[in-house]
């Protein structure tokens, strides 16, 4: 396995390659890799030639309150995982490398970024989409995978392609869950012992909105009740956000008679969890 730094040397191994005919698989990910990251790298692996995992802990998605300094960074260990999964590279460039001085360009990001996550995190979606973009543009790659775990990034991603016409496919993978429930995420390993075992109720209470759905419950209302009594029942959980949307537009919805993605996001202490289920409502009785 190659490690590459620099973006220029990135590009041109992917220029020579894509002379070659080779297709291009990339997995971006910020390191402190788990389960989660290895379903992703192996489904790449499956799909193409040569495969590309990207490290880089990106800045512009952090906002200054936020954990940057502190996320976890684990890179011997990150290269160790992708040389198992037979990764051909590992790039990891630097912040001054990814954004030297003069640089200048953001991505502005569609309404969907607004919501939810945009809510809490206001300028988070703009940071990712800038460095997807940027990702994009350096390693060329034929097709790039992603988690459903970060399900209105996923949204986010599709748009740029869509809007930016980068000739790439997009994969999504479910979510990897710990044995409770408790969805993988770089984040975890800050719960304390306490904050651990409360965690896996989000889940629970997400699959209980889910049944509840499947079960014919229409009003999203009385979905959003019966989550909010589960999550109640942990003081330590404070809800951010809970909602059940439209899958493609992430627009709230009343009533749950087709696709619906329920996302959450909640705070355990310091921590913050996103996590999100896919349900589909009964068609409800016609309306005249
Ligand atoms: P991150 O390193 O957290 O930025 O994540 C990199 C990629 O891994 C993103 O596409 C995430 O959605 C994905 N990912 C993170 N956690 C999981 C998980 N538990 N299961 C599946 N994919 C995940």
């Amino acid at each position: 396995m190659k490690t590459i730094r620099s973006p220029l040397a990135m590009t041109a191994w992917s220029h020579r390659m894509r002379r070659d005919g080779v297709v291009i698989g990339l997995v971006p990910t910020m390191g402190a890799l788990h389960e989660g990251h290895r379903s992703l790298i192996r489904t790449a692996r499956l799909r193409c030639d040569a495969l590309v995992v990207s490290v880089f802990v990106n800045p512009t998605q952090f906002a200054p309150t936020e954990d940057l300094v502190r996320y976890p960074r684990r890179l011997s260990q990150d290269r160790t995982l992708c040389r198992q999964e037979g990764v051909d590279v590992c790039f990891e460039p630097t912040a001054a490398g990814m954004y030297p001085t003069g640089f200048q360009t953001i991505v502005t990001v569609p309404p969907k970024a607004r919501r939810w996550e945009g809510e809490s995190r206001p300028h988070h979606f703009a940071g990712v989409a800038t460095v997807v973009a940027k990702l994009f543009g350096i390693v060329q790659p034929d097709l790039a995978v992603f988690g459903q775990k970060d399900y209105q990034q996923c949204a986010v991603v599709r748009q740029l392609i869509k809007d930016l016409n980068f000739d790439i496919r997009l994969i999504v993978r479910p979510t990897v869950r710990e044995r409770d429930g408790l969805a993988m995420s770089s984040r975890n390993v800050f719960l304390s012992p306490e904050e651990r075992r409360a965690a896996p109720i989000f889940y629970h209470a997400l699959l209980a909105g889910r049944r509840a759905i499947e079960a014919g419950m229409i009003d999203a209302a009385s979905v959003q009740a019966v989550m909010r009594k589960i999550l109640g029942a942990e003081p330590a959980i404070r809800i951010d956000y809970l909602t059940l949307c439209d899958p493609d537009t992430l627009e709230p919805l009343e009533r749950i008679d087709r696709r619906t993605v329920i996302l959450g996001a909640i705070r355990l202490g310091s921590i913050r969890l996103l996590d999100n289920v896919l349900a589909r409502g009964k068609k409800g009785p016609r309306r005249s």
